[in-house]
């Protein structure tokens, strides 16, 4: 989702007639996407702007020199933070969280008048240098329109934002806000004027692509209109939700020549009691079902998962229940994780109990399982 929202963003500014460059040292303007889906992500984020700290401040007060590059962070942290961002980051010049990409443009050009002086200067200057967007409205359907995309082959295509599941552990609800489609048509047009470009490729992308609904188009609809086409050779979705995910689904993709036979379906745990506790909306038996189910319709089906494992109040039973899951199925490939706090979340709430060693034995535990199992499988 963050890769797509920067090629939006890279077609929003192209659109002004900016330039990318892959050498931020050559750059006017640098922009963090930010993830805070784990600490680790901001961890690192954090450490990359400290990289600019010694350039100074943007525009000196004293000296009134001009600033030499625009920093912005935007996305998930800065939607988490808000204008905390900067007494993190002093250097940063503007933050705007993911429902308000559509505004850097404007907010580039507010801070370029400032650099140039052409901005009259009020009693503030501090909030003339430092701009924070973080209302989290509704995004223009234009900006799925400007046409860029990264790779000329493959298309990431957004079919619906943010997640209204709060999941315990996950900070997504709180920072990207609950779970809107986008109309059918609006995706349509959008992967024709894709596939008119060249594309012959598309992920379609949500948080819970199998809660999407527009009006009597759900997501088996949906993949029956992108079957049609033409020109487009094959798709795929990401990210399914086991609590959404239904026979009907695995039935469409067993019927579609170009829905590529892959289901990512993020398990998380194998204990019923901590999937109680992530508030994931099903249990180990209704999950081993759904896998079942899913290899006998689709056959030779790719089937991946994402596996959390310390979650809070983790014992070695629970962990020994996600180790005989994982090894039960069979995952082709499998994303492990060690479960760490986020900000505003319920589990937050819970005391992060499992010790950081006993997270890696763990860890290593069942990626060890995993890497005897796993095939090589692109996501
Ligand atoms: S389904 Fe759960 S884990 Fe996935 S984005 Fe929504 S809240 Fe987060």
């Amino acid at each position: 989702m963050n890769m797509r929202d920067s090629e939006v963003i890279c077609g929003l500014l192209q659109a002004e007639n900016y330039q990318l460059t892959t050498n931020p040292d050559e750059a006017d303007i640098v922009i963090f996407n930010t993830c805070s889906v784990r600490q680790h992500a901001e961890d690192k984020v954090w450490s990359e702007i400290g990289r600019y700290k010694n350039e100074g401040p943007s525009r000196s007060l004293r000296t009134n020199h001009p600033r030499k590059k625009i920093i912005g962070v935007i996305g998930c942290m800065a939607q988490s933070y808000k204008e905390k961002v900067f007494e993190r980051a002093p250097r940063v010049d503007f933050a705007a969280g993911p429902q308000d990409i559509h505004k850097i443009p404007q907010i580039i050009k507010d801070l370029t008048k400032e650099k140039s002086g052409q901005s009259p200067s009020g009693d503030s200057p501090l909030f003339l240098r430092k701009i924070w967007e973080t209302d989290g409205g509704i995004r223009p359907e234009e900006i799925y329109h400007t046409g860029f995309h990264e790779d000329k082959a493959r298309a990431y295509v957004v079919i619906s934002e943010g997640c209204s599941n709060f999941c315990s552990y996950c900070v997504v609800p709180y920072v990207r806000g609950p779970l809107r489609n986008r109309k059918y048509k609006d995706i349509l047009k959008e992967i024709e004027e894709a596939v008119a470009q060249g594309i012959t490729s598309v992920t379609l992308l949500g948080q819970n692509v199998n809660a999407y609904e527009d009006g009597k188009v759900r997501l088996v609809e949906l993949i029956r209109l992108i079957e049609l086409v033409k020109g487009l050779k094959e798709f795929s979705f990401i990210t399914s939700h086991p609590k959404d995910t239904t026979i009907d689904l695995f039935k469409a993709m067993a019927h579609s020549h170009k829905l590529k036979k892959h289901l990512h379906l993020p398990v998380q745990s194998g204990s019923d009691r901590i999937l109680g506790l992530m508030n994931r909306g099903y249990s180990k038996d209704f999950y081993l079902d759904l896998a079942d189910n899913y290899r006998k319709i689709i056959k030779g089906g790719i089937l991946t998962t994402d596996i959390i494992v310390g979650f809070p109040t983790e014992t070695d039973k629970d962990f020994r229940d996600t180790y005989n899951l994982a090894e039960g199925i069979g995952f082709d490939a499998a994303f492990i994780f060690k479960y760490s706090v986020r900000p505003h979340t319920a589990a937050g709430g819970l005391a992060d109990d499992v010790p950081r060693q006993e997270k890696e034995r763990r860890h290593a535990l069942i990626l060890q399982l995993q890497k005897k199992i796993s095939k090589k499988v692109p996501l």
